[in-house]
């Protein structure tokens, strides 16, 4: 069943599309991390590691309803069986089933915000043959850095998404900080990849939907951990510590796409409390 949680009139929703063993061992990911880093992730997120070791990846999306009915949904996962992720990842995607079981119906979803162009984020933005939006009446939200450096991160995608999405004029191109409404906001995150981009609830207990500006536990506990797979590792160390910093010094909540858990308190101590600081309530 989603996990829903409620900020002000907005509810926020986590929506599973899978979850599976990384493709490479963990220690690959992760080439900077001591025995020290992996022992304190283990037991602040024990459902992101398996009986052998190995790193067990949830790839989630997040569905924002405001208090109007109008919905946004964040990422669009691995996708079905034929998608673009299919090469790699673990499972193929169930976002229809959670989607239904949060009574949300993909028409009545007015926009996606796509945090960067992995396949693990797009796989359920365009689906079927010949290739069609799935959220049939939905703005797709994109950075405009993101648009131009399709060509290194997975030139492909132009077929496989871009085109489909142009071809019914669904496709938005943002650049940088935007506000969608009221307290929703899209803020530009880059370095995991040139145009990645976040979506801040930006209440007064904010809820930042990171998409992969962390991808583990490990980078809260150690935030200046690169991941191996960051097109521009300073960058996307600058954005990470940045925002979770920021997040944390407002007792706010991250929503992660990766992490055992959907919903993590930023900050290095033991429960994720930033110091000096009481966690946020559980709303
Ligand atoms: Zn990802």
């Amino acid at each position: 069943m989603p996990v829903t949680r409620t900020i002000g009139e907005i509810t926020l929703t986590a929506l599973d599309d899978g979850a599976g063993p990384f493709f490479q061992p963990r220690e690959r990911a992760f080439p900077d991390a001591t025995g020290a880093d992996w022992a304190r992730a283990d037991a602040r997120d024990p459902a992101a590691v398996d009986t052998t070791g190995r790193w067990l990846l949830r790839f989630r999306c997040f569905a924002i309803r405001l208090a109007d009915g109008r919905t946004t949904l964040v990422d669009a996962g691995i996708g079905p069986a034929d998608s673009p992720a299919a090469a790699w990842a673990p499972v193929p995607g169930h976002l229809p089933e959670e989607l239904a079981a949060a009574g949300i119906d993909p028409g009545e979803v007015e926009a996606v915000v796509l945090t960067h162009l992995h396949t693990d984020h797009v796989g359920w933005a365009v689906t079927g043959s010949p290739l069609r939006p799935y959220f049939r009446n939905a703005r797709y939200l994109l950075q405009q850095a993101e648009y131009e450096a399709i060509d290194a991160l997975n030139p492909a995608l132009r077929e496989r998404l871009i085109a489909p999405l142009q071809a019914t004029d669904q496709l938005s191109l943002i650049d940088g900080d935007t506000r969608l409404a009221g307290m929703l906001r899209v803020v530009a995150t880059p370095g995991h990849t040139p145009g990645h981009q976040s979506v801040l609830l930006d209440a007064p207990d904010p809820v930042l939907i990171t998409g992969d500006l962390l991808v583990h536990t490990l980078q809260l506990i150690a935030p200046h951990l690169p991941y191996a797979l960051e097109v521009d590792p300073a960058t996307a160390r600058r954005s990470r510590t940045g925002w979770l910093a920021e997040v944390a010094a407002r007792g706010g909540t991250l929503a992660t796409a990766h992490l055992g858990e959907p919903f993590s308190s930023p900050g290095s101590g033991p429960t994720g409390s930033a110091a000096g600081r009481p966690r946020p309530a559980q709303r």
